[in-house]
């Protein structure tokens, strides 16, 4: 088995612009998890560091994507994009939405944030965002809820638009496209309520602490995924997937149980 650094300290970063998401809820979830682990809770990432807003901005515009068919260029991003960039920073508890952005690119601008003596590998850095984040793979961007690295994010609308909603939905949807009206669209949401993830979802603390013990699995361990749909782990595709995972009080399969034991040695 490779060796890896021992994990020692884990900083979450808070999302202000998700209202259900609460990040010391899974702070204490993880240090039940794993005890020797120092875990603490901080204010969103780029108000945390400090970030100049005027270099960063034009970094975060350059990383949207504008064409999810085509692999991002680098492109000079736009006026007004740079100076929406700009208020989301100085506001990070207004949602971006409708946006995609090259997820692998903003890792790499939060990469360059952190300090040099918690840049190594036995501290984590999970951040929590609302930015939708996506990466390009067979001819197309594809939206994730998580990039897995150095820092690892994860995105709060990435888990309501990523994993496909239950296929009558999309029946329905295409049934009543012509006369969707916002009533007949709530009406939809109503019958099928409970079987995706929504924007501020009251479950969403509970779904997202297996997405955490993703990123800690991949920092630690190099493995961030497992194959058992009763497992924390799992790579879900479908949100009823999420849900089977994330919500019926499965934990984890006994492999990454034993894997989460080895890592407290
Ligand atoms: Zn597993």
């Amino acid at each position: 088995m490779r060796s890896y650094a021992r994990l020692r300290k884990l900083h979450l970063y808070a999302d202000p612009s998700s209202k259900t998401l609460n990040p010391e809820e899974i702070a204490e979830y993880l240090r039940e998890k794993l005890p020797a682990l120092e875990v603490d809770v901080r204010q969103e990432f780029f108000t945390y560091h400090a970030a100049d807003f005027e270099h960063v901005a034009p970094l975060l515009a350059a990383a949207r994507i504008r064409n999810p068919l085509k692999r991002l260029d680098n492109r000079q991003p736009l006026y007004g994009e740079v100076e929406y960039e700009k208020s989301l920073l100085k506001n990070p508890s207004k949602r971006p939405l409708g946006i995609l952005y090259d997820g692998f690119m903003i890792q790499a601008i939060c990469h360059s944030l952190l300090k040099r003596e918690e840049n190594n590998l036995s501290e984590a850095h999970i951040i929590f965002t609302g930015r939708l984040l996506a990466t390009y793979g067979e001819d197309r961007y594809h939206i994730r809820v998580i990039i897995c690295g150095y820092p690892s994010l994860i995105s709060t609308t990435g888990i309501v638009e990523g994993p496909a909603k239950p296929r009558e939905f999309y029946i329905a949807t295409t049934h009543t496209a012509a006369q969707l009206t916002p009533l007949i669209w709530e009406e939809m949401k109503q019958q099928m309520r409970g079987r995706f993830i929504e924007y501020d979802d009251e479950r969403l603390t509970e779904v997202m602490k297996g997405y955490v013990l993703q990123a800690v699995f991949y920092q630690a361990l190099g493995e961030a995924f497992c194959d058992n749909k009763h497992c924390r782990l799992y790579n879900s595709h479908w949100q009823e997937e999420v849900l089977e995972a994330q919500l019926a009080g499965h934990e984890l399969c006994n492999k990454h149980r034993k894997m989460l034991e080895l890592l407290q040695v």
